[in-house]
């Protein structure tokens, strides 16, 4: 079959990443004779360099008419200083309000073959992580007003929360629909005991849990979600959060599985068209050294596969080369421990024959 795939590479590691994501896809094409048309197009801080912009109009619209777009990542020290409304990070912000993609996904499981890369204690580590977080994205704290001003202590500056009803309601049919197809848990977090938009946060997912009987729901708070984390994360199924929760305690979910390297997200909207990226931002520090993990990126392309291409036996395909290679023992550098290590571009290649053998 034939499907349009926007690839949007950005910046720092973006671009190997990408590759390596390519160089996967290349091997399902081959091994299941699809043919995706592959178009890579400015976004980030390469977009402002190229465009001026950090979301041109046609990248934009490419990703509106396409069947899945695959980023990178943005974002970089080289674009610090541009003006807040240039910043690199407000094209992905733009773009996934553009697409109207409300719901992120984020699974997050740990390998048995990583067990020694987490920084979890092995009696915890061992009885396993697989947790769905459900996170909303464009709504919240990130989109509300802001801003700079004289206050009583002088210069002061703001940032608002808001959470409409209708924003609830439908990202936690999501988080209910995905556990009804899981371990039928969610668990809702929020701040209720502080915030107003919690308040309305927990009101308005208890009613639409109301639809799903089978499903168990609870509240945690989001201090105590954190410590719940480490402490054990094989009670959580799905993890239902808000924009700026959920950013913050799935970047803590990454690292208990060994590295933020590891893990894709997918964003979804009312429509087929998704986003998926890995986790990570653009690692300016290991930019360029063929060093990068593509692992997140590439469960990132088999989530897009399953997902918005509706190839399910590819994405598990995908998945499988994934387990086989790190059973086989590559690793790289973030999940080594200090012990022998593959590149970027290596742990893609072993990963596309795993695909094709
Ligand atoms: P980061 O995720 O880029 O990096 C944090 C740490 O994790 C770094 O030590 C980095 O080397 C490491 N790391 C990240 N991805 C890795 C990978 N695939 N393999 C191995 N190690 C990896 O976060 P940061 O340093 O806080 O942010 C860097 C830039 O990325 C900033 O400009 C930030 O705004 C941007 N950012 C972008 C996104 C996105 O594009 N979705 C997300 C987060 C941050």
């Amino acid at each position: 079959m034939n499907f349009n795939v926007v690839l949007l590479p950005g910046d720092g590691v973006g671009p190997e990443i990408i590759d390596a994501a390519v160089a996967v896809l290349n091997a399902v094409e081959r091994k299941f004779g699809h043919n995706f048309h592959m178009r890579a197009l400015p976004v980030g801080g390469s977009a402002i360099d190229s465009t001026g912009v950090p979301l041109p109009k046609d990248t934009l619209e490419a990703c509106k008419a396409a069947n899945a777009v695959l980023l990178g990542a943005v974002g970089g020290p080289k674009w610090e200083s541009v003006s807040a409304h240039l910043r690199p990070e407000k094209g992905l912000l733009a773009l996934r309000s553009g697409m109207g993609l409300f719901a992120n996904l984020r699974p997050v499981s740990l390998y048995s073959e990583l067990v020694n890369a987490s920084p979890l204690k092995s009696d915890i580590a061992k009885k396993g992580v697989d947790i769905m977080i459900v996170r909303e994205l464009i709504g919240g704290i990130y989109f509300g007003e802001r801003g700079f001003r004289d206050g009583v202590m002088g210069q002061e500056a703001y940032d608002t929360e808001v959470y409409s009803i209708n924003e609830i309601e439908r990202i936690a049919k999501i988080a209910f629909e995905i556990a009804s197809s899981r371990n039928k848990r969610v668990t809702s977090v929020d701040k209720a005991n502080v915030l107003d938009t919690s308040k309305l946060w927990r009101a308005t997912v208890e009613r639409i849990a109301k639809s799903y009987p089978d499903v168990k729901l609870e509240h945690m708070l989001v201090d105590n979600c954190a410590m719940q984390l480490v402490k054990d994360p094989s009670q959580f199924d799905v993890l239902l959060t808000s924009n700026l929760f959920g950013d913050i305690l799935s970047d803590e979910a990454a690292a208990i599985t060994g590295s933020i390297g590891m893990l894709p997200s997918s964003s979804l909207g009312a429509g087929n068209i998704g986003l998926y990226e890995p986790i990570h931002g653009s690692a300016p520090d290991i930019a360029g050294k063929d060093e990068a993990n593509p692992i997140g990126t590439i469960l990132a392309a088999a989530m897009m596969l399953g997902t918005s291409l509706k190839l399910v036996d590819e994405a598990v395909a995908v998945e499988n080369a994934v387990k086989r290679t790190l059973a086989k023992g590559l690793r790289t550098k973030d999940i080594a421990g200090g012990k022998k290590h593959v590149s970027c571009s290596r742990m893609a290649e072993e990963i596309a024959l795993a695909i094709l053998n």
